[in-house]
């Protein structure tokens, strides 16, 4: 049999050998000959409540993070309103089935069309309701199941949805491609926390396949070879014993402290983008949290309760046993658009109102999250930042602001706490500026730092050469931000993906920072850069790139 390559977009990275799981998702092109209107209502109201039945269960088995996707579906199919189309279109004459999938093609198209990624990851929870009831309805079964003679499996797919990547046995599955997908989409999200290898938007010649066959998949290098010959087969599994040696050596020492040769001890925090990943991670091998990016709990259909984001601040406090916990206020804008919070039409949401600036004029629901993190502060060591910083008075503002909300609590005789205040640098109007802004700390955000110093959007891949060919000048930056943070005797860290770069780490170490937050599945790896890392070993690569 033929070698096939295919390439594809790292979701999730890794190795993995199984045998091809060919799976399609249930489409709306099926025509299904209708019954009475009578029999079609009764068909689709079982496969509603059966699902429901389904998605319940599924939530009880899962931390809250996952669950919130899928209280999202159930709170759908408990909405009258949002099912009553369904019902007219079967009074009207059509199938069950026909009714309920172009209802939700329907509903659907806006965030299909939408080209940023939190638009398509709503898209993707829609399609998965949208299928699970489709299997209903035709009797299909509702979750991917492999059994255990054929399995490590590479599952290739279209498209996959978050239930279904919470339903799979992690030991039955080596990896996942599939043709449509975003990196940043709810499933990858999922992927990644559960160490599943992912590439999303592979070529659609992938899935001509058949089941069985050999599939190695290699979401480092973003590619997938079925059939592979003899040689690659070969050189692909010493890879994979490669890494596994490798991943075995930097676990064994993941929870030690990580100093650098010369003896300079570096702060390895945790990324938080969605409490679910601090379920696969031990709070040993981090020095606390630098980064939690409380976008995510806004995600659900309604907005999070002061005591529901109160619960959340809590436990991430929790898990940290004592060790500093820094949560971002909401930053929606931009490429993270929240319903009925951010603003509809802006000609460039990257530099409209976003992070702060959004904050400022939703004074209601920041005032929810303020409260909640000033009641949440008297449970450890908290600090807050806030996201997209430009001028000083921004930083004042918030001070101020913070006070009032803890003048107000203690009026209502709520137990709270001023938390450390301090700021993400990522416009380089700040960075430039650094010390001119009242700030208990500075985390520099390098994922807009760059983006806003090369001018390219962060979402285009058609410009990702420039992204990375510009990394030097954000290296300089950040060099003035850790001197202003040093002059100002405050901590400085760096949270954006560069912390987590193995090339480039090192650069940052030489430029003199100290505390790195990284995400989560990269720690280990990271601190084994980190223990490479001395004088002698790349000053002079470092003079060289600067
Ligand atoms: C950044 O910009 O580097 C950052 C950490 O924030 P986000 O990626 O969430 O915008
Ligand atoms: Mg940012």
């Amino acid at each position: 049999m033929r070698e096939q390559m295919f390439s594809g977009t790292i979701a999730s990275p890794g190795l993995g050998v199984g045998l091809a799981l060919l799976t399609g998702t249930v489409s709306a092109a099926i025509d299904i000959k209708p019954g009475t209107s009578d029999d079609e209502k009764v068909l689709f109201d079982l496969a509603v409540q059966l699902s429901k039945t389904d998605l319940s269960q599924l939530i009880e088995s899962l931390d809250e993070t996952s669950a919130n996707i899928i209280e999202f579906q159930l709170a759908l199919l408990e909405d009258d309103d949002f099912l009553a189309p369904v019902i007219a279109s079967i009074d009207a004459g059509m199938s069950a089935f026909s009714a309920w999938m172009s209802m939700m093609d329907a509903e659907v198209v806006d965030y299909d069309n939408a080209s940023d990624p939190y638009m398509a990851a709503r898209a993707e929870d829609y399609r998965d309701l949208q299928a699970r009831i489709g299997r209903r309805i035709t009797g299909g079964e509702p979750e991917l199941t492999i059994a255990s003679e054929n399995s490590p499996v590479v599952i290739l797919t279209d498209q996959i949805t978050p239930s279904q990547i919470l339903s799979l046995e992690v030991e039955k599955v080596a990896g996942i491609a599939l043709t449509g997908g975003a990196p940043s989409s709810h499933a990858s999200i999922l992927a990644r926390a559960r160490g599943i290898p992912m590439l999303v938007g592979c070529d659609a010649e992938m899935l001509i396949g058949k089941d069985g066959d050999l599939v190695l998949i290699d979401a480092s290098e973003s590619r997938l070879y079925v059939n592979p010959s003899e040689d690659r087969h070969q050189t692909f599994t010493s890879k994979l014993d490669a890494q596994r040696i490798a991943e075995r050596s930097m676990q064994n020492l993941v929870d030690h402290p990580a100093y650098t040769l010369d003896g300079v001890r570096i702060q390895l925090l945790a990324n938080v983008d969605n409490p679910v990943l601090l379920d696969m991670a031990n709070s040993q091998a981090f020095d606390g949290i630098g980064l939690t990016r409380t976008e995510c709990i806004y995600q659900t259909k309604t907005l999070p309760t002061e005591d529901e984001q109160y619960d959340v601040y809590r436990k991430l406090l929790q898990w940290a046993d004592g060790k500093p916990v820094t949560i971002r206020t909401l930053d929606a804008g931009g490429d993270k658009p929240i319903s009925g919070v951010t603003i509809d039409g802006e000609a460039n949401p990257f530099l409209g109102v976003r992070g702060y600036r959004l904050s400022q004029r939703r004074p209601g629901v920041f005032n929810v999250q303020l409260r909640a993190l000033a009641r949440s502060a008297i449970h450890g060591p908290m600090k807050v930042m806030i996201p997209m910083v430009t001028v000083p008075s921004e930083m004042r503002e918030f001070r101020q602001r913070f006070q009032e909300v803890v003048l107000e609590l203690e009026s209502e005789g709520v137990a709270c706490a001023v938390p450390q205040l301090g700021m993400m640098i990522e416009v380089p109007a700040a960075a430039l500026c650094a010390r001119e802004f009242d700030a208990d700390f500075f985390s520099i955000g390098t994922n807009d730092l760059l983006q806003y110093t090369v001018a390219v959007a962060r979402d285009n891949t058609q410009l990702s050469n420039l992204l990375k060919g510009a990394q030097t000048s954000v290296l300089r930056l950040i060099g003035l931000v850790v001197n202003d943070a040093r002059n100002m005797s405050i901590d400085v860290s760096v949270c954006g993906d560069m912390a987590s770069d193995p090339e480039l780490v090192p650069h940052l170490l030489d430029l003199g920072v100290r505390d790195l937050s990284v995400a989560i599945a990269q720690v280990a790896q990271v601190k084994h850069i980190v223990r490479g890392w001395g004088k002698s070993t790349t000053q002079e690569k470092s003079d060289d790139r600067l």
